[in-house]
C-alpha cells in the first residue's frame, strides 16, 4: 500500500484539495478537485491527473453546505476513493503565520489557538483556512496535519523591509509588512536553479501575477522584499483588489463619502483592481479580448504599476540578474509579459519575442543583461513537500 498526502486550500466559498503520492522529488499529483459555492449551490468535482472525472456531486440551489459539510464529503470521498493508497498526512495552506512561524508547523490544539490569534490580521482568509484543520483535529486527531504559511517565506526579510514608519506602539502590535504568496515564491526559488543556476544564486524578482498579484525580490533564493505588506490588498492592482493606495484616500472615503469600514473593505477588495478600472471584468483574458477603452486602461495601469514595482524591488536588490513570470497571467499571457518587458528595457531586459509567444521557459535573448523566464508555479506541490518533510522528520524522531 502506498502513502498519500492531501493538500487543502480552504477559501471563503470553496474547499480545494489535491492528493499526492510518492516520496521526495518523486511526489506526484494523483487527484485534485474542489467543493465550490459552499453557501449557495454546492458542487463537488474531483479529477485524476489526466483530467478524467473521478467524483462528482451537486447539492442544488439554496443549500448551505459550509466548510464542515464540505470536509465531511471530502473525507468520505477520500476514504472510498483512495484505493491502494493510505492517507498519511494533510497539508493546509494558511495565509498568516504572524511573526512566530517562519516555517511550516505540525498543528495540535495549542498551535491552532496560536494561529487563531492571527485572525484579526487576515479576517477574510485565516478563519476559512483554519476551519478544516479544526474539524479534522476533532474527527481524526491521530492524522498529522501541517500548516504551511503564505507569510513564512518572507519572515527572513531585513527589518527595514518589514517596517512601516509608524509609532513603535503600533508596530509592536504586529502592524508591519508580512508579504504573501510565499509558497509560490518558495516553489520558484526551488525550481529556478534548474533553469538558471547562476541567476538563482543572484538577484531575482519574481512576478506572481494571478487573480491575486504580488512581486518578490530574492537574493540567493531568499525573500528580501515584497510588494504586499500588512495585508494581501497592498502592492499591485489585482483582479478586484486595488493594491497600494494613499492612506489619505481611506480618510476621504470615511470623512467625505461617509463610508464605513465594511463598505471600504468591499470597495478595496471586491470592486477595485482590473474590475474597477475597466468596469468590465476582473479576468485578464476577458480584458485582453475586449476592444473597449476601459479594458486597455486597466491593462495599462496593471503593467505600469508592475514596472514601478520592478524598479523599486531592483533598487532593494541593488541590481537585477533575472526576472520570473508566474501564476495565471504571468504563465499564460505573452501580451502582458511583452508589455512589462518593453517598459523594463532600461533595466537591461531584452525580450525574445518568438520565445515569449512560444511560452518560454526562457523569454529573453542571449544578449539580454537580465534573463527572463516564464515558469509555472505549484503551491500545492510545495505544501505536499513540506508536509512530507515534516512527517519524515517525525518518523526519524520516533525511531531515533
Ligand atoms: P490565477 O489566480 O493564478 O489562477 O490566475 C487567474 C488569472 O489568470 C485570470 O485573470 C485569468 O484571466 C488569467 N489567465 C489565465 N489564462 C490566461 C491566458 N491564457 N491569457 C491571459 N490571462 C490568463
Amino acid at each position: 500500500m502506498s502513502d498519500a498526502i492531501a493538500v487543502l486550500n480552504a477559501g471563503s466559498s470553496s474547499l480545494k484539495f489535491s492528493l499526492f503520492a510518492g516520496h521526495g522529488d518523486a511526489l506526484e499529483l494523483t487527484v485534485r478537485g474542489q467543493v465550490e459555492a459552499l453557501h449557495t449551490a454546492p458542487r463537488f468535482v474531483a479529477k485524476d491527473r489526466h483530467g478524467k472525472i473521478v467524483g462528482e456531486e451537486s447539492w442544488g440551489d439554496g443549500v448551505k453546505l459550509g466548510h464542515d459539510g464540505a470536509l465531511d464529503h471530502l473525507v468520505t470521498f477520500l476514504r472510498t476513493g483512495l484505493g491502494e493508497q493510505l492517507l498519511t498526512g494533510v497539508g493546509h495552506r494558511v495565509v498568516h503565520g504572524g511573526l512566530e512561524y517562519s516555517r511550516p508547523v505540525r498543528v495540535d490544539a495549542k498551535v491552532l489557538s496560536a494561529l487563531d490569534r492571527y485572525v484579526p490580521l487576515a479576517p477574510l482568509h485565516q478563519p476559512h483556512n483554519l476551519a478544516p484543520i479544526r474539524a479534522l483535529l476533532g474527527r481524526a486527531p491521530e492524522l498529522p496535519q501541517v500548516a504551511c504559511f503564505d507569510t513564512a517565506f518572507h519572515r527572513a526579510q531585513p527589518e527595514v523591509a518589514q517596517a512601516f514608519a509608524l509609532p513603535r506602539s503600533i508596530t509592536d502590535r504586529g502592524v508591519r509588512r508580512y508579504g504573501f504568496h510565499g509558497l509560490s515564491y518558495e516553489y520558484i526559488a526551488q525550481a529556478l536553479p534548474t533553469y538558471d543556476a547562476k541567476a538563482a544564486a543572484g538577484r531575482v524578482v519574481v512576478l506572481h501575477l494571478g487573480n491575486g498579484s504580488s512581486m518578490c525580490a530574492m537574493t540567493n533564493g531568499r525573500s528580501v522584499a515584497s510588494s504586499m505588506g500588512f495585508t494581501a490588498v497592498d502592492g499591485l492592482p489585482m483582479g478586484t483588489r486595488c493594491g497600494s493606495l494613499d492612506p489619505g484616500v481611506i480618510l476621504y472615503l470615511l470623512d467625505e463619502l461617509k463610508m464605513d469600514a465594511r463598505g471600504i473593505e468591499k470597495l478595496l477588495y471586491q470592486q477595485s483592481g482590473l474590475l474597477g478600472v475597466s468596469g468590465i471584468s476582473s479576468d485578464m483574458r476577458a480584458l485582453l479580448e475586449s476592444d473597449q477603452p476601459g479594458a486597455k486602461a486597466a491593462i495599462d495601469l496593471y503593467a505600469y504599476r508592475i514596472g514601478r514595482e520592478l524598479g523599486s524591488l531592483a533598487a532593494a536588490l541593488g541590481g537585477l540578474d533575472a526576472v520570473v513570470f508566474t501564476a495565471g497571467i504571468g504563465e499564460n499571457s505573452a501580451a502582458l509579459r511583452e508589455q512589462v518587458c518593453r517598459n523594463a528595457r532600461w533595466l537591461g531586459i531584452e525580450l525574445d519575442e518568438a520565445a515569449n509567444v512560444a511560452g518560454g521557459p526562457r523569454i529573453s535573448t542571449g544578449a539580454s543583461g537580465v534573463s527572463v523566464w516564464a515558469i509555472p508555479t505549484n503551491e500545492e506541490l510545495m505544501i505536499a513537500r513540506h508536509t512530507l518533510a515534516m512527517l519524515d522528520r517525525a518518523d526519524v524522531r520516533a525511531s531515533g
